[in-house]
């Protein structure tokens, strides 16, 4: 029987979903130790710390990966960063196979004037921080102004736009962070718009998602008829199966009645933002109707770019693209990737789980010997390291502290916090 060590690097779905493989993978003659290293004190990804408080259902894919955590050969590392806390050749001399699975994390730009002026922020920074992400707690996010402009066209621009135009309170039973609840309180915003450099044939929201934004009680959510009807002439008869799904989603939104509300979402579409101006802060953004010259502004205070996302670079990976080079998850020797670090921020949590196993399946036709066994967790400083049964803990005092709350959890934001539920 052979016995090979694994370390995946990064506790989210990709990470999750690559050990799972692995434990399915394994017979009499295979077995795996899989060691899981975590930067945050906290697994799961973007599951905690991306996906919309408003969607908790999607958040129960969790239990999936804690089944996966405790099935007897997994061991986390969490609050252990590879590049400051350990090394990629460190890793590489202990495990048999290193996986990379970091996820993208890093917001794109638009590189257009006015982009670094205050009230012009990354959705890269606000849903973190309205997700109680350790890093992004001291965040100052301006609500101050009437209207917001979120530029993109994928489903995390329709979920930062909910947020801002949902009625707060509906967020009290949430596990959204407190101090991001506060400042949604006192919002002025009341009209978010969101707006998309191409037309709605090429947006790339997803139809569940779509189809749930009739359903806010408290939201006016309007597309114009004359964009679905122009769409769906440019998509003409051969549409895409998802492009007609997409369409009819919106056409059942344009076809609303607004409901006089006081808070107003709308999608724009065709409109290329050129510069965002502003004597201090943001005021405006000047578009161009997107193939033409001409020009419209829209006043606003708040800017919340969406265009997708880049991964953050690691010492010892090459990286092209925002993504680590790879050729169907192979970095090297013995070195893999998965998820968004692999395939850039596309797919929903379930795309990572086919992908996984795939680059999981490569890894076991690569395998050779076992090397000897070195265990990295004596070079480790025990006393920083968040464990399985550490994060147990956490999840557990969230959980409870979220009940009286009538929320899910209730999440502690400061990594100190976080690090002393779990006892260290
Ligand atoms: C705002 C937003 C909302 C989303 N909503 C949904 C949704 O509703 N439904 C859906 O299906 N999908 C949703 N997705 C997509 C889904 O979250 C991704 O498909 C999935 O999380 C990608 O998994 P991953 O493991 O590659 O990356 P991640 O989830 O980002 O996990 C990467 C992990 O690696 C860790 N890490 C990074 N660098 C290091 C390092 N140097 N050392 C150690 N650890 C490190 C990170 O802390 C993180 O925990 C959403 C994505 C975003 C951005």
């Amino acid at each position: 029987m052979a016995r090979y060590t694994v370390a995946i690097v990064g506790a989210g779905p990709a990470g999750y979903f690559a050990a799972q493989a692995l434990q399915n993978m394994q017979s009499d003659e295979l077995t795996f130790s899989i060691d899981i290293f975590e930067r945050l004190p906290t697994p799961w990804g973007l599951v905690r710390s991306g996906v919309a408080p408003d969607h908790p259902k999607i958040k129960t894919v969790s239990k999936v990966f804690e089944k996966v955590a405790t099935a007897g050969n997994v061991r986390l590392f969490a609050n252990v960063e590879l590049g400051s806390d350990i090394s990629l050749q460190d890793l590489k001399v202990a495990y048999d196979a290193v996986v990379i699975a970091t996820g993208s994390s890093i917001g794109k730009k638009l590189g257009i004037p006015g982009e670094d002026l205050p009230g012009s922020i990354s959705a890269a920074t606000f849903v973190p921080w309205y997700n109680a992400h350790p890093d992004f707690k001291d965040e100052s996010v301006d609500l101050s102004t009437s209207t917001a402009i979120v530029i993109g066209a994928g489903n995390v621009a329709m979920d930062v736009a909910r947020m801002l135009a949902l009625e707060p309170t509906e967020l009290d039973p949430t596990d959204t962070a407190d101090h991001a609840i506060d400042v949604f309180k006192e919002s002025a915003v009341r009209t978010v718009i969101i707006s998309a450099r191409r037309g709605a044939e090429h947006a790339a929201f997803t139809s569940p998602e779509l189809r749930e934004l009739p359903k806010l009680e408290h939201t006016n959510v309007i597309i114009e008829k004359s964009d679905i009807a122009a769409a769906l002439i440019r998509a003409g008869e051969n549409i895409e199966k998802d492009v007609k799904s997409n369409l009819e989603a919106m056409a059942l939104i344009a076809d609303q009645v607004p409901a006089g509300h006081e808070r107003t979402m709308k999608f724009q579409f065709l409109a290329t933002p050129k510069e965002i101006r502003g004597r201090d802060k943001v005021e405006e953004v000047i578009f161009t109707k997107t193939g033409t010259d001409e020009e419209f502004s829209i006043k606003c205070g708040l800017v919340i770019t969406a265009i997708g996302y880049e991964a953050t670079l690691l010492e010892g990976v090459d990286f092209e693209q925002g993504k680590v080079k790879n050729t169907d998850g192979r970095v090297g020797e013995n070195l893999y990737v998965v998820g968004w670090a692999k395939r850039g921020p596309s797919g929903v949590i379930g795309t990572n789980k086919s992908d996984s196993s795939d680059v999981m399946k490569l890894l076991v036709e690569d395998l050779n010997n076992p090397k000897p066994h070195s265990d990295i967790a004596d070079r480790l400083n025990s006393a920083l390291v968040i464990t399985q049964s550490q994060w147990e803990t956490i999840n557990a005092a969230e959980v409870a502290a979220g009940e009286s709350k009538g929320k899910p959890r209730h999440k502690a934001v400061a990594w100190d916090d976080l690090l002393h539920l779990g006892g260290l």
